[in-house]
């Protein structure tokens, strides 16, 4: 670590359940961060100033005027930039050493997996089922820790997903699927644990 990393996570280090080692450890992460909106803002700023390695923030959809209120990684004079690269910018501002990298796509099928590989942790800040169950079903098959959240109006709710472990349940297990989807039931994609 240098010394400005030294003085920049000092209060992490500090900690002794953290310390240089872990501080290390948060350095050496590579955090995949899918939706760039009202959950994924606030995730994406503390992951980033608290200095995970490498962050890539995914999202397809660019800043509106109506986004301001909540979805605190963008500013007014971002209004029509991707909100993906919009995120690089307040991100770099907070942390100029870490690896930023955009992606303004929905990301599905061969990409997503591909993508959900590379990663040490995989947070789900989107807003729709059928992209929360892909990205499950990407973390079940490679055993990836997942971190769902989820807000609509007053409610919150967050969960851990522990995949690398043999006992636990994933996203389906406790949302599962409609029936019209079976099909895609974490069960045929390659586990037989859910
Ligand atoms: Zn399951």
């Amino acid at each position: 670590m240098t010394d400005e990393q030294l003085l920049r996570y000092s209060r992490h280090i500090l900690l002794d359940a953290l310390g240089i080692e872990g501080q290390e450890r948060i350095l050496a992460t590579h955090a995949l961060i899918v939706g760039a909106g009202g959950l994924g803002s606030p995730a994406a700023l503390y992951l980033a100033s608290a200095g995970i390695g490498k962050i890539t923030l995914v999202d397809d959809d660019t800043v509106d005027f109506t986004n301001l209120q909540r979805q605190i990684l963008h500013t007014q004079a971002r209004v029509g930039m991707a909100k993906a690269e919009s995120g690089r910018v307040a991100l770099a501002a907070i942390n100029p050493e870490i690896a930023i990298v955009p992606l303004q796509q929905r990301l599905s099928g061969a990409a997503l997996d591909a993508l959900v590989a590379t990663a040490d942790i995989v947070l789900d800040c989107t807003d729709n089922f059928a992209t929360r169950h892909a990205i499950n079903r990407a973390c079940v098959h490679h055993r990836k820790p997942l971190v769902s959240g989820a807000a609509i109006r007053f409610d919150g709710q967050i969960s851990v997903y522990d995949l690398s472990r043999d006992d636990s349940p994933c996203y389906h297990c406790l949302f599962p699927e409609g029936e019209d989807v079976e099909e895609v039931r974490c069960a045929v994609m390659g586990s037989s644990r859910h």
